[in-house]
């Protein structure tokens, strides 16, 4: 089949980068890339070899130099009876950021599913060792420890999930009252030094201000950045908390001495669902719901990082 082109709309036109060019009466491959057009070409003929009146199909094209978009092409025979010969109408929807979207919620649901997996998995076990020698009070007590430390790994889970839809939709519920920086600080320290024992926690500098902020969620701030500095450090054995302020704010920060974050890498750090890697537990959303929290005290956060060095992680509070 020699298919020339009848017609084509404007959205054809600038999808494919054409300009300047009455493209009527061409061939396909003469105003596309050889491979598109081959593509296409295959589609439009098939409803003509096939008897059949239309086909679909999914199918990658090039757009542009190095460009390249994801169609539903559709061509079905639009005047069967015609003596003239016949005229097939290819129809093609742009489905490129719908599959982006879709592969996006495929690898959350994967990721959350392999982080849920493994502190059921550790559940199940020390329940079945207890089970196995129900009178040894010692090892049990041992076991519901460690019970309590992945019954806290899910409910962190389901909590970042959960929080981060209702940021997403702009409905984080911030309740604040008025209490001592320092109180924040000791609580979210208190906190970290009985789940990690691996790092000692260091406090440096006083802040002794009040704010007026949503206290339960800035220890959620400040405990998602000491559980980063302790995990992202597994070599180092401290890590230091530092809070200063300025006459407008406090800042509060969290240094560890663990593998740093590549320059081209730190712009993205507080957006949802990002890791540098996936060997470690997490899903990527700690960072994203400290900045939202922070954000809607109309702070900032911000990080300073140098590679096999170490990073700070800062937020600001205005008082
Ligand atoms: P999670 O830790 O659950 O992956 P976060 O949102 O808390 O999610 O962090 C996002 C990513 O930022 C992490 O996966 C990690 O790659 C990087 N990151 C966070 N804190 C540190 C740190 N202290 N040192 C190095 N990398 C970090």
């Amino acid at each position: 089949h020699e298919l020339r082109i009848l017609k084509a709309n404007r959205s054809f036109m600038t999808h494919f980068q054409i300009t300047g060019k009455n493209i009527e009466g061409s061939h396909l491959s003469s105003v596309i890339s050889s491979d598109s057009a081959r593509i296409l070409n295959e589609i439009f003929v098939t409803p003509l070899n096939s008897g059949t009146s239309f086909i679909e199909k999914e199918t990658v094209l090039e757009t542009g130099e190095n460009e390249k978009r994801i169609f539903v092409a559709r061509s079905s025979i639009i005047n069967y009876h015609s003596m003239a010969g016949k005229t097939v109408l290819l129809t093609m929807y742009d489905i490129t950021q719908e599959k982006f979207f879709e592969q996006q919620r495929e690898d959350v649901i994967n990721f959350v599913s392999h982080e849920l997996r493994n502190p059921l998995a550790n559940l199940f076990l020390f329940t079945e060792l207890m089970q196995d020698d129900p009178g040894n009070v010692e090892e049990n007590v041992q076991y519901l420890k460690k019970m309590t430390a992945n019954l806290n790994r899910l409910n962190n889970i389901v909590r970042e999930l959960y929080d981060s839809t209702k940021a997403g939709a702009g409905q984080l519920q911030i309740q604040k009252s008025v209490f001592p920086v320092e109180e924040l600080i000791e609580e979210a320290i208190d906190t970290v030094r009985m789940i990690y024992r691996s790092h000692e926690v260091i406090r440096e500098g006083r802040c002794d201000v009040t704010i007026h902020a949503d206290n339960y969620r800035l220890i959620q701030v400040l405990t998602n950045y000491l559980t980063n500095a302790i995990k992202y450090s597994p070599d180092a054995s401290k890590v230091l908390v530092r809070s200063d302020k300025d006459p407008k704010k406090v800042i509060i920060s969290v240094t560890d001495y663990g593998r740093g974050i590549a320059g081209d890498k730190i712009p993205y750090l507080f957006r949802r669902y990002y890791r540098t890697e996936s060997t470690i537990e997490g899903i990527g959303l700690g960072l994203y719901l400290s900045s939202e929290i922070v954000k809607a005290h109309k702070g900032e956060v911000w990080v300073e990082s140098e590679e096999g060095k170490g990073s700070t992680f800062y937020f600001s509070i205005p008082y």
